[in-house]
């Protein structure tokens, strides 16, 4: 299986040459040639580990890599780092089905992916005979930051620097971030939005000249964003590792279509889904949710996508992106894989803010469906949720679960609801204490971690007691046009 990019400026590219690069070199996002299938059907799969299904789907996508590396990266990275064996489970509350992507590292769904992702990084520069040191270079909205560093962290070639938003993270993820430990990670706050940090990351993949400074010293730029398809094949199991798992729980019958909903942000864990559909996994609908940052919203409502509009900071911060990236991906597909036209459409967004595409275009997407929740919904479902299914969600979960609820009541779609869950809602506290109507003044962040515990009945997670006790060892900060330099200066270069 090969690699091109949405532009049409590359081709040919092993997966492993795709991953280590990170972003095209002509600014496009690498795609496989086509889509594979599913080596065999998913009732087939009943049964095995998560690990084995991974591996089954990471196969298909990945094949420049030996059987032996590809068990040995999946081995590394789903271990008991994660707090349950089942890595990814999916629970029944209410008539929902939950697949809970949070019992990695970091407590958020960052970690499926970014827990592998170093590993196949590391093997990749090997089988391409790369010498260089790997520089990562990552913008977060406030997860990918940490599940990135801790994937990082102390692996022998590698060097990792985070950018993070100071105003549009929860006070827990950005005492996680700056407590990270590792000698090869670096942490830096901006005073700017992701779309700021991740504009300018993207500028810097794409600067020659500073590419050509980094390979005088023997460094070269790679990135752990969700535009590495590193990073979107291992999303793709969990949907199908998920199918599995409600077959097992004869919540299913072999073949039946289910729908899935995902909060949305860059726009990666609901492209894996599509990813996995295309290879032949029984998905139906693919609701994509959004906050009030409603972006994508609106392109699935209208056909359009606009950027030009006032940026929200919500309480549910890792959907605050006004520039999806991944979108492109979708793009490229509803345009029929067509590189040109996927070029001016980018070339538009770049320029005006906004492209519009055509109605046989939004034909290709009609299987997905856009919805959103406002800042009081968001609270009412985490409220809603927690009373009459005794469950408590975080925030962003709470976007998709409202999405779920309002699609199901606007359709009258009776099939399986299959709700990705992307944060332990102890990352979140203070807004889902407020939800559930308890006061949060005067409290600290880890203290209200404390008190959502108890008030719940929901367990401490391991990450949380990892942070309480840490010191803070990053401080530094700068201004979203100094990013380059920042990078620069911790660099030598
Ligand atoms: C990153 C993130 C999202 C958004 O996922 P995308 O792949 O960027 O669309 C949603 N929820 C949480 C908790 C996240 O960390």
């Amino acid at each position: 299986m090969n690699y091109r990019s949405t532009r049409g400026g590359a081709k040919d590219y092993s997966a492993s040459m795709a991953i280590l690069q990170g972003l095209a070199p002509d600014g496009g996002l690498f795609v496989p040639d086509e889509f594979p299938k599913l080596p065999c059907a998913p009732e087939q799969m009943k049964g095995l580990r998560y690990q084995e299904i991974a591996y089954l789907v990471l196969k298909q996508f990945l094949s420049d890599y030996t059987e032996e590396e590809l068990r040995s990266c999946i081995e590394k990275a789903y271990d008991d780092k994660f707090d349950t064996e089942e890595i990814a489970p999916v629970v029944k509350k209410g008539n929902t089905w939950y697949l809970e992507l949070f019992h990695g590292a970091t407590i958020a769904f960052k970690d499926m992916a970014l827990s592998i992702l170093p590993h196949l990084m590391v093997t990749a520069a090997r089988k391409n005979h790369c010498d260089d040191e790997i520089v990562i270079l990552t913008a977060t909205s406030g997860d990918t930051g940490k599940a990135a560093m801790a994937g990082f962290a102390d692996v022998p070639g590698t060097r990792i620097i985070v950018f993070y938003p100071q105003d549009g993270v929860s006070a827990f993820q950005e005492r996680q971030m700056r407590t990270q430990k590792g000698d090869n990670t670096y942490v830096v706050g901006i005073d700017g939005n992701f779309d700021d940090a991740q504009t300018r990351v993207k500028q810097m993949f794409g600067d020659r000249e500073l590419a050509q400074k980094l390979s005088a010293k023997g460094l070269r730029f790679s990135s752990a964003n969700s535009i590495n398809i590193g990073r979107l094949v291992p999303q793709v199991a969990y949907y199908v590792a998920a199918y599995v798992r409600l077959l097992e729980k004869d919540a299913i019958k072999p073949g039946e279509t289910i729908n899935v909903t995902v909060p949305t942000g860059n726009f990666g864990n609901i492209l894996a889904a599509y990813y996995a559909k295309q290879m032949g996994l029984p998905i139906g609908k693919l609701i994509c949710a959004s906050n009030e940052n409603k972006v994508l919203y609106d392109f699935f409502a209208t056909g359009c996508y606009d950027k030009n509009r006032p940026f929200t900071v919500t309480s549910s911060p890792s959907m605050d992106i006004l520039v999806s990236s991944n979108l492109e991906r979708l793009l490229f597909e509803m345009c029929g894989r067509d590189a040109a036209a996927d070029s001016a459409y980018m070339n538009d967004l770049r320029e005006t803010g906004k492209y519009t595409v055509t109605l046989q275009m939004r034909e290709k997407i009609a299987d997905f469906a856009g919805f959103y929740a406002d800042e009081t919904r968001t609270a009412e479902q985490i409220h809603r949720v927690y009373e009459q299914d005794g469950y408590v969600i975080d925030p962003h979960t709470a976007v998709a679960s409202a999405a779920a609820d309002d699609y199901r009541a606007e359709s009258g779609d009776r099939a399986v609801m299959l709700v990705a869950s992307t944060a332990s809602p102890c990352k979140f506290s203070a807004s889902v204490l407020r939800a559930l109507g308890e006061t949060t003044e005067g409290m600290s962040d880890l203290q209200m971690v404390d008190c959502l515990a108890k008030v719940s009945g929901i367990g401490i997670p391991r990450a949380v007691e990892e942070v309480r006790e840490a010191p803070v060892r990053h401080n530094r900060f700068c201004d979203k046009d100094a990013m380059q330099q920042t990078v620069c200066e911790i660099l030598g270069v």
